[in-house]
């Protein structure tokens, strides 16, 4: 039988041509692709290369035997490993006990059965992709868990989550971590104005403005809770933070969406900027705590403005967020 382009590819590692040959034969008929290893070495280079869907595997071969194969892939490979099908001519319990030990999926001694071969063949590699899909569907799960319906940005439990990984990261680099917190001006009137529906075009063009004003990867940008978006920028100073934060006022009121009930007829947002060398004497809200200030004397100036506060530190011992 032809092998088809989307056929599943089988590693067949055994150091006894002969047997590789009458394997490789049977498993093409079935209409496998094939890619044959002649001892472990081989083997663990032509897993790399192909990423099988499965792997026959010899137990006893010269230099790197089967189960240290079995071992070395699994090491290498822990998340999404082919399932490997020991074939051998140990029969002792011992052999037996120590291959499904270390993982293998399955075993089948020698002489060959044709026909459970086949079965087993199958079974693994359905079973395989079957658990592939799985891990994927629940991937893509795990993402929307983290996406803001409405405005496609990240959610607020995305910016909970970043902010205290960056934290730690920070903390542990000695390197400074950024927020700003923008709302949107007098958006209150807009939806009086214009109605809920247009609010919420609104939110989403400002999202996107705020995601094209971001350059650097690792800067995120977040839903924060109603009209108001949080930046969490990694590895970033206070006044590299005001030069994007600038940027960010600037593109939302590029924008050009008009605001019938704003002083500047336009669409507008005030940012509060804060950054900070993470320190165990206080907390990742401190940072957000002192961000809100900042954008509290944004407002208070006539929004439409960042503004950049340095962070006092607490007292030691006391956060701040517990301490103002
Ligand atoms: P300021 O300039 O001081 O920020 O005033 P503001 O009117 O923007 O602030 P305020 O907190 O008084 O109002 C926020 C408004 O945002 C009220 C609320 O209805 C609206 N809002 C929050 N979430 C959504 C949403 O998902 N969709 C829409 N359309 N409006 C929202
Ligand atoms: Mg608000
Ligand atoms: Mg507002």
């Amino acid at each position: 039988m032809q092998a088809q382009p989307e056929a599943a590819v089988i590693l067949v590692a055994d150091d006894d041509p002969f047997i590789r040959h009458m394997l490789t034969c049977y498993l093409k008929q079935e209409g496998y692709q094939v890619v044959e290893a002649p001892n472990g070495e081989a083997a663990l280079d032509l897993y790399r290369d192909h990423l099988p869907d499965l792997v026959l595997l010899d137990a006893l071969m010269p230099v790197i035997d089967g189960f240290e194969v079995c071992r070395r892939l699994q090491a290498a490979n822990q998340s999404d490993l082919a399932p490997i099908l020991m074939i051998t001519g140990l029969e002792d319990e011992k052999s037996v006990d120590q291959a499904f030990e270390i993982g293998v999926a399955d075993y089948i001694t020698k002489p060959i059965h044709w026909a459970v071969l086949r079965q087993r063949v199958r079974r693994l590699i359905a079973q395989h992709r079957l658990e592939r899909r799985l891990r994927e569907a629940n991937h893509q799960l795990q993402q929307l868990t983290l996406i803001d319906s409405l405005t496609q940005v990240a959610n607020r439990r995305r910016f909970d989550e970043y902010l205290l990984q960056e934290w730690g990261r920070g903390g542990r680099d000695r390197r400074p971590l950024s927020v700003i917190i923008c709302d949107i001006d007098y958006f209150k009137g807009y939806n009086d104005h214009y109605g809920h529906p247009a609010g919420d075009r609104c939110l989403q063009q400002v999202a996107k403005a705020l995601s094209q004003g971001i350059n650097c990867t690792d800067d995120l940008v977040t839903r924060y809770g109603g009209e108001e978006f949080a930046v969490v920028l990694p590895n970033t100073s206070l006044a590299g933070a005001a030069a994007v934060s600038d940027r960010l006022v600037q593109a939302v009121r590029a924008l050009g969406l008009p605001h019938a009930a704003a002083p500047h007829a336009t669409v507008t947002i005030s940012c509060g900027v804060a950054s900070v060398v993470p320190q165990l004497s206080y907390l990742p809200s401190d940072l957000v705590v002192t961000a809100d200030q900042a954008l509290y004397q944004a407002k208070a100036q006539g929004r439409n403005q960042a503004k950049a506060t340095r962070m006092v530190l607490p007292p030691p011992g006391r956060s701040l967020t517990t301490w103002v």
